[in-house]
């Protein structure tokens, strides 16, 4: 079935396979589908060691919002390695991690004033969840122990991110070791009933969260969500309309709001965070990914001042947040960070995004009437394509068939890295693609949606 090229230094194909264990990966696969040797990476563009190149279509898993080794972030952060690498973060402090944190409050919803930082996305969560919990304990309420979640929702892979994660491709196998959170019906706009609008829909799921406060709010902590779009669970998309809902549901029931903006933050819904265009401010915002721009590990929670005294006491109260990881507040991802909101600030990316996300739409609107194709949907820079074996009844295809993966291998003939989410085409491109670039992604996705159909 692999059609595409065989890589030609084998030599460290060889030695990868021999070696090390790829994420997110069967093993085995690589038996037939070839692995990339990247050796430079060039804005948009991964430059392999046979000297062929590729379109980054999916920003490196969503990290790499402008563009692979942005000018300013290089700059930055061998400006950073000259002067100071890594410290702990407890008893001491750096001008990056400072910097960056006054930064982001600044830009964040209003009523975030406080960053914890971590290194990754997962263990952004994990904070959340343990502040959201912890905060409750020391106010006198233990018995709020429960946290309600989405169903396809993703919040990352570690045991307690893992637990209020709803993908059955990653949480199925270790659900015996997870905790079980609330589940309430997602709001995706492709689930409405039949005619039903995505205003509609979200009112209609906003009911059914307002039924499961009812029965629950007394034992539950937080309601976690990705506001706008649930990227891992395929790209589902929903009415702002929800998150604002949400957030007037989690007033009434004194319960927290968790925006996980580790995917749709930075721009990629088409305003820096997703939670703006609903006009809230969630009680704890987890951030990551495009956080550095894609090019260091580093993650960081936002919370307000009421969440902050709820752990400020004598030490002897026992009150204080003790989590903990090595590389908190890292000075060089920090530094990176930095950078990235620097040049948020200085370019006009999100109107450069508008003319983009726009042309992406238009030529995505030739697949709206495919016989394969059930759903054509974008929210900014996200666009996504559902494909199904019959339009009309939306019967999919059977996931072992692996329909998505001929659509990435048909990408890799073309030179351009599209990684489909079972069924679900997507394009997740870094800002600083062309239109040009765009048409060469959607056309080598339409060519591979022939195939993989065919
Ligand atoms: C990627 C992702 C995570 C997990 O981040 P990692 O850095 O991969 O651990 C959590 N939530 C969302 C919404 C994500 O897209």
């Amino acid at each position: 079935m692999s059609t595409a090229p065989a890589p030609q230094n084998l030599s460290l194909v060889a030695r990868d396979l021999g070696v090390v264990w790829h994420p997110c990966t069967q093993m085995h696969d690589h038996e037939t589908i070839p692995m990339l040797a990247i050796e430079r990476a060039e804005g948009a563009w991964l430059h392999a060691t046979d000297g062929r190149r590729y379109l980054d279509a999916v920003s490196s898993w969503w990290t790499n919002v402008f563009g692979h080794r942005h000018p300013r972030i290089v700059a930055g952060l061998k400006d950073q390695l000259d002067r100071l690498d890594h410290i702990m973060l407890a008893g001491m402090t750096h001008e990056p991690a400072v910097s960056l944190a006054e930064k982001l409050i600044e830009v964040a919803p209003a009523g975030l004033s406080r960053v914890f930082y971590a290194d990754n996305g997962s263990s952004a969560v994990e904070v959340a969840l343990k502040m959201s919990f912890h905060y409750w304990r020391n106010q006198g309420r233990p018995a709020r122990t429960r946290f309600i979640a989405l169903s396809g929702g993703y919040h990352g892979e570690t045991i307690g991110a893992l637990s209020v994660t709803d993908v059955a491709l990653y949480r199925a196998t270790y659900a015996p070791l997870l905790f079980a959170p609330i589940l309430a019906p997602s709001p995706d706009a492709y689930l409405g009933a039949i005619g039903e609008s995505a205003r509609d829909h979200a009112a209609r799921r906003l009911l059914d969260m307002r039924a499961l406060l009812q029965r629950h709010a007394h034992e539950v902590a937080a309601i976690i969500i990705e506001p706008l779009v649930q990227c891992a669970g395929g790209m589902r998309m929903h009415h702002a309309d929800y998150v604002r809902g949400l957030r007037a549901l989690c007033d009434e029931f004194s319960v927290h709001l968790i925006a996980d903006e580790i995917a749709v933050g930075f721009g990629r819904t088409g305003s820096l965070f997703a939670c703006e265009q609903a006009s809230i401010t969630p009680d704890f915002l987890c951030l990551s990914k495009g956080l550095t721009g894609g090019t260091l590990p580093l993650s960081a929670v936002l919370t307000n001042d009421a969440v902050h005294a709820a752990f400020y006491a004598e030490y002897s109260a026992g009150k204080a947040f003790l989590h903990s990881h090595s590389y908190t507040g890292n000075a060089l991802a920090c530094r990176a960070a930095l950078e990235t909101l620097a040049i948020f600030n200085e370019q006009p990316v999100l109107a450069s995004n508008r003319t983009l996300s726009a042309h992406l739409g238009k030529r995505l609107a030739a697949l709206a009437d495919h016989a394969n194709v059930a759903d054509v949907r974008q929210t900014g820079m996200i666009a996504a394509v559902e494909l199904v074996r019959d339009r009309r009844t939306r019967e999919e295809f059977p996931a072992a068939e692996r329909r998505g993966l001929r659509v990435y291998l048909h990408g890799l003939e073309r030179g351009v890295i599209l990684r489909p989410l079972g069924n679900v085409v997507y394009f997740m491109p870094p800002y600083c693609v062309s239109t040009a670039e765009i048409d060469l992604m959607v056309d080598a996705a339409i060519e591979g949606i022939e195939r993989a159909v065919a």
